[in-house]
């Protein structure tokens, strides 16, 4: 039977313009599968399909106006409801390939009613987020996890830990720039165990408060290793010995990812990847940090403030992938007394552990010629998902060939109960994007109608000063032909910055050059990750650049930077020498 799907009753929306198709004649879609995205003057819309079946016929295009009652497609009905997805239209994660398969074959379980209702793998910041939130919503929920302490990489071994090291580090710094202004300090003293027990104190507190609220939700905790044994349960190796059978009625698989290692470096206690750095055991004065992207620049800042030289060694053409050049340079610039060498267009090709220390060698643009000797090497190339490593194939789940688990935008699988959310669907292995997938998943399983929808996820280095950005970037807009116009705001005529003796920043928004809206924005400076925040919700609320120019932001602080580039993209900025009208 085939349907007309016609624009519902949408509120204010009318004669609303159609920005994005969101589907293609011949796909399969489920009723609620969003079908395209509409936009008024101040905000975007995406409308939903009222049935399930496969697109026959488009009637919009990109551009056209729509009110309620104009007819979007001609779908082919379904006769029976929807079990299972046959193809996923739209995935949140550009890693992933999309699932080719409707349902699992040959692995068909069921369960009893004491099975949990959802049972989570894995409780880093994706797990412990869907497993509270499914407490929440009032599931029957169980959280393995393999580690005697909750929150993953990111409170254990990665977010938290590399902020409180640089929390000290920056503090260590400005101490020393405050000479300038007539404080003096004598030179620091670093008690390392002092800092590494800092540190671990800071973990400690966030970790336990974790193990608080889950018991406070009443999620039973499983400490040890699982593997899928079927597609309704889990086998899992305990770390207090033994095994244990859990039979779920839905499943999470948050098992997140690990650092990549080179195959050709040593063993040898000298040679870390982040987790071994964070650890902390002694301040080299020589260290190489093998790749230039944020864990390993982060890593550096700590190291240096402590005393260390650095030398950074990249394949790319740049440090700080992901951000606009022209912010990266000035971090750059800033950064520049750390390093005896930035070897960018580089690689490492060898190593060899002496008992003076690891010596490396490089080939490409920046390689000196001769292996050069470093007291501690950190690997920092990278993360790879654990999809491998849980079984999935007993459980019918598809695992790419990388690893990565893929996903729809509801984060189900390819097998309709078990959902995968964070680090193992794909970039940007974030811990904000894994806490987001992991509510969406929880809400799903118990029925809400949720699904992942993120315009933009914010990148954001924590070096000094910090590198932040989201959504488009200038160097992508210039590579992808789009038109836009920018606002750019120096720091260097910001009150606050200037009063804080950190006046290299600056602050650019990228906006739509037809309707003005915003597109993305990049910030260079202290606090950069902090301010970024508000570009991130300019975005999502499809702010133009007099919203955000109007918008009244107190002073003085390093936020008016945000409205202040927007005035700078209007013309009306009267902070900067005159500019043109628009
Ligand atoms: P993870 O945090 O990786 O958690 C997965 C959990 O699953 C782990 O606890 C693991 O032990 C468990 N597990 C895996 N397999 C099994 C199994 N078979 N059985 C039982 N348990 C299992 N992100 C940010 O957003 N901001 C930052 O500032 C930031 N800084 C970082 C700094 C460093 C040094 C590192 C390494 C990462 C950083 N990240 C940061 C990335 C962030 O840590 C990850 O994106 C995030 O932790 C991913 O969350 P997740 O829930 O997907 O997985």
């Amino acid at each position: 039977m085939t349907v007309q799907v016609k624009v519902p009753d949408i509120g204010d929306f009318d004669s609303v313009d159609v920005i994005e198709i969101l589907v293609n004649v011949g796909d399969t879609i489920r009723a609620d599968q969003g079908l395209i995205t509409v936009e008024s003057d101040k905000a975007s819309i995406e409308i939903p399909s009222s049935t399930a079946g496969v697109v026959k016929a488009i009637h919009v295009k990109l551009g056209d106006k729509v009110s309620q009652g104009s007819v979007i497609l001609d779908v082919e009905a379904e006769q029976t409801p929807v079990t299972a997805p046959s193809s996923v239209e739209k995935t949140s994660s550009p890693e992933s390939t999309k699932p080719t398969v409707s349902a699992p074959t040959g692995v068909k379980t069921s369960v009893g009613d004491d099975a949990f209702d959802v049972v989570v793998l894995g409780a880093g910041p994706g797990g412990y987020s869907a497993a509270f939130r499914a407490a929440d919503l009032g599931l029957k929920v169980a959280l393995i996890e393999r580690y005697n302490t909750l929150g993953g990489v990111c409170l254990n071994v990665g977010c938290i830990p590399s902020k409180a090291l640089l929390h000290n580090a920056a503090v260590l710094e400005e101490a020393k720039h405050l000479s300038a202004n007539g404080i003096q300090f004598g030179e620091p003293t670093i008690d390392l165990d002092k800092l590494r027990s800092y540190k671990d104190n800071v973990v400690g507190k966030l970790t336990t408060g974790l193990s608080g609220m889950a018991k406070a939700r009443k999620v039973t905790v499983i400490t040890g290793t699982a593997q899928f044994k079927d597609d309704h349960h889990f086998i899992v190796e305990l770390t207090s010995g033994g095994t244990q059978e859990i039979a779920f009625k839905n499943a999470i698989i948050a098992a997140g990812s690990q650092s990549v290692k080179l195959p050709f470096l040593p063993e040898d206690d000298r040679i870390v990847d982040s987790t071994g750095a964070l650890a902390l055991k002694a301040i080299p004065q020589k260290m190489l940090i093998i790749g230039g992207g944020i864990i390993g620049l982060e890593m550096g800042t700590v190291y240096s403030a402590l005393g260390a030289r650095l030398d950074v060694v990249e394949m790319m053409d740049g440090l700080m992938q992901g951000a606009d050049r022209d912010l990266v340079k000035i971090w750059q610039k800033k950064n520049e007394h750390r390093f005896d060498r930035i070897m960018i267009n580089t690689k490492t090709v060898g190593a060899e552990a002496k008992a003076d220390g690891i010596y490396v060698s490089f080939e490409g643009e920046g390689a000196p010629k001769e292996p050069q000797r470093y007291d501690l090497v950190l690997q920092a190339v990278g993360r790879s998902p654990n999809g491998k490593k849980i079984a999935a194939d007993k459980a019918g789940v598809i695992v790419n060939e990388r690893g990565f688990i893929p996903v729809d935008t509801q984060m189900r699988t390819n097998v309709p109960h078990i959902f995968a959310i964070g680090d193992i669907v794909g970039q940007p292995m974030l811990a904000h994007k894994a806490v987001h997938e992991g509510h969406v998943a929880a809400e799903v399983i118990a029925g809400e109608k949720a699904e992942f929808d993120a315009r933009v996820i914010p990148g954001v280095a924590f070096t000094d000063p910090e590198v932040a950005w989201v959504g488009l970037t200038e160097d992508q807009a210039k590579a992808q032909g789009i038109a836009i116009e920018k606002g750019v705001f120096p720091w260097a005529a910001s009150g606050r910055a200037i009063a804080n003796g950190r006046d290299e920043g600056v602050t650019k928004l990228i906006f739509d050059a037809e309707t003005h809206r915003i597109l993305g924005g990049g910030i260079v400076g202290t606090g950069a990750g902090d301010l970024i925040s508000e570009v991130c919700l300019a975005i999502e609320m499809g702010a133009d650049i007099t919203d955000i120019g109007h918008t009244v932001h107190p002073h003085p602080t390093l936020g008016e930077s945000v409205g202040m580039a927007a005035e700078v993209a209007h013309g009306s900025c009267t902070d900067l020498p005159p500019q043109r009208k628009r």
